[in-house]
């Protein structure tokens, strides 16, 4: 616990008016630069702790809740702290998005980091964003609406009994979060990580194309393929899409609705 006041006042801002610089998040590691966590160049946080356990996961040492890593070291960080972090990359960077682990399982301390940056006169025009999977109670988006400038949401698959094969866990959650962020205006896009033999089948896909479609035909898809490299070892293994089995995939999406659609 770094030594920051309690609470700061925002200059020129009514006088009851806090926020909330002493309030703690466990933090896995932080990205001063990057162009893939949503629009421009982002400060990105990544928050440590996941409810769910992809078989897939890109970063599996976020996973694992307060006390129980030991292959890295997240660290207990203030707002306070980060915002000195992010006062340092703010000439060159357009926002800052919190991803994790889940970004949503700390869910107090999202709200107060969104609550200081948009607090501070020097950081106000940053756009803040979530990178989700998704599983959240509807009330958190909503205490986050007012300060969040949009999310990205995962979809891992559309049936549920696939979508606990694939993660742990139901897809119920998941498939409410797209359509209330929907509902809210705050749904930047849904991502789909293509993994051959899991849910690149045409019919998977199609399904989930015209899911996503009945939410909003012109939403923002990103369509990933998966790739090995840097998740865990899975038996059988997973396999990573070719190209051309990426292209068949986004084929069968752009037949169906007018999707703004990215492919990586
Ligand atoms: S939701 Fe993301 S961080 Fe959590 S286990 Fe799945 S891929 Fe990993």
């Amino acid at each position: 616990m770094s030594g920051a006041p309690s609470s700061t006042r925002r200059r020129g801002a009514s006088p009851a008016v806090r926020v909330p610089v002493d309030s703690t998040g466990y933090i896995a590691d932080t990205i001063s630069f990057s162009i893939v966590d949503g629009p421009g160049n982002r400060f990105v946080v990544f928050l440590q702790g996941c409810n769910f356990d992809c078989a897939a996961c890109h970063n599996p040492q976020t996973i694992p809740g307060y006390g129980r890593v030991d292959c890295h070291h997240p660290e207990h960080r203030t707002v306070h702290d980060l915002l000195a972090e992010i006062r340092r990359a703010a000439p060159f960077i357009s926002g800052v998005t919190v991803s994790g682990g889940e970004a949503t399982q700390q869910p107090n301390f999202l709200h107060d980091l969104f609550v200081a940056i948009k607090g501070d006169d020097d950081l106000a025009r940053l756009s803040c964003m979530v990178d989700s999977n998704g599983a959240c109670e509807l009330e958190v988006w909503d205490r986050l609406a007012p300060l969040m400038d949009g999310a990205m949401v995962d979809l891992k698959h559309l049936d549920d009994d696939a979508h606990r094969a694939m993660t742990g866990q139901s897809n119920r959650q998941v498939l409410a979060s797209i359509e209330h962020l929907q509902h809210l205006g705050q749904l930047y896009e849904v991502r789909l990580l293509l993994v051959v033999g899991v849910n690149d089948d045409p019919e998977v896909v199609r399904g989930t194309g015209e899911y996503l479609a009945s939410v909003d035909p012109g939403m923002r898809v990103k369509l990933i393929a998966f790739r090995r490299h840097g998740a865990r070892d899975h038996d059988p293994p997973l396999i990573e899409p070719t190209p051309d089995q990426l292209e068949s995939a986004a084929d069968i999406l752009r037949a169906l609705a007018p999707f703004d659609l990215t492919l990586i």
